[in-house]
């Protein structure tokens, strides 16, 4: 099947006793034994899985073409259980220009649990070779970055990854269907699913798909359960219904993004824009070979620092000031500031998530902010 149908009808079946077409969500927490104390039905505790929650797995790692998924409450559980599922002493070698949360928990909680960490930039491949360690297990390839939006030769930084058996994880959230990471070599993949997949800014979520069923991932499997960081079954029933439309709203945020990022490069109050669709982007060749479109999501830098920037944000009436992405309607977020003490980003820089307006609107409105 093309995505476009897997999209549609992966994970959804016609409910078998009332034949319901959109699937019932199913609020009970514990389910029945049968006569001999065993559970053939499959469910036994909602923590431990859920009619919903199974549901999401199995059309999510049918989307990325993976053997089996976990579901988490948000991406950040998704990734925690990722490093929680290694060893004292395990190293990991992460992109620099990470979300900056996914560098944090590395940072903050995982350094002092024994996990050893080098940050490069990932798209400069001779950094990843020389970054990586006997005892490398996990190479957190993030592609298209955030905020920077640089991109990682997939296909590389994974075969470097396997010269030591490390996993390459693929932190697909800002290009889902756009990007196949199991097609590139990528052992994981992770989606925040909070952002396209819901795609409407009213639900939190995370995801684990792995290509391969193998016994690191069945680790992630019992923290899901064990560790207890599960969606609810109204967030898995909302997820699965965002997926229905996803591979058509990428489409949509990607021909406005590359309409804006135009735009914006023309634009003389500009220093620098970051879109990996553009030719001038320093990616630009890689992308195309490994995204089918580039996605609706870019930054820029405005001349003449942070409070330019911040003028133009506080400007806009179409955006909405506000963090996150992968939402219909379009945020601007002045990134250095949300991100606090530690940020690599810089204080000029804006960060858009294009929503599904008309292209026209949203230049019209960051044209007059630009004034
Ligand atoms: N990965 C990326 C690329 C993100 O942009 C985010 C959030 O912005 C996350 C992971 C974390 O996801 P969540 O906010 O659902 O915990």
């Amino acid at each position: 099947m093309k995505i476009e149908t897997l999209a549609v009808h992966a994970g959804h079946t016609i409910d078998p006793a009332t034949g319901a077409v959109s699937a019932p969500i199913h609020l009970s927490t514990t389910f029945e034994r049968d006569i001999e104390g065993t559970y053939s039905r499959g469910f036994m505790y909602t923590r431990n899985n859920n009619p919903n929650r199974e549901a999401l797995e199995r059309g999510v790692s049918m989307l990325e073409a993976g053997e089996t998924a976990a579901a988490f409450g948000s991406g950040t559980a998704a990734a925690m259980a990722l490093f929680q599922a290694l060893a004292p002493g395990d190293h990991v070698l992460a992109h620099v220009d990470a979300y900056y949360g996914t560098s944090r928990l590395l940072r903050e909680i995982f350094l002092r649990w024994g996990l050893e960490a080098d940050f490069v930039d990932m798209s400069n491949l001779e950094e990843v070779k020389r970054a990586l360690r006997p005892q490398t297990k996990l190479a957190w390839a993030e592609t298209p970055s955030n905020p920077l939006l640089k991109i990682a030769d997939l296909a590389a930084v994974a075969e470097i990854a396997h010269t030591t058996g490390a996993f390459c994880v693929c932190d697909n959230t800002w290009a889902p269907v756009l990007q196949r990471p199991f097609d590139l070599g990528a052992d994981l993949v992770l989606h925040s699913t909070t952002k396209y997949f819901g795609g409407h800014c009213d639900v939190a979520g995370g995801i684990v798909v792995a290509k391969k069923e193998n016994e690191f991932f069945q680790r992630v499997r019992a923290i899901q359960y064990s560790g207890g960081a599960v969606p609810s079954p109204f967030d898995c029933w909302l997820i699965l219904r965002g997926m229905r439309t996803l591979p058509w709203r990428m489409r949509a945020h990607s021909e406005n993004g590359m309409k804006v990022a135009e735009f914006l490069a023309q634009r003389r109050k500009i220093e620098s824009v970051h879109y990996p669709g553009l030719r001038s982007h320093p990616g630009h060749e890689i992308a195309r070979r490994q995204m089918s479109m580039f996605g609706g999501m870019l930054s820029f830098q405005v001349k003449d620092g942070r409070d330019a920037a911040m003028s133009v944000a506080a400007k806009t009436k179409i955006f909405t000031r506000a963090t996150s992405l992968g939402g219909v309607e379009s945020l601007i977020e002045h990134r250095a500031s949300i991100e606090g003490p530690g940020t690599t980003s810089p204080e000029n820089l804006l960060r858009l998530s294009i929503g599904l307006e008309n292209s026209e609107d949203l230049i019209e409105d960051l044209d007059q902010a630009l004034v």
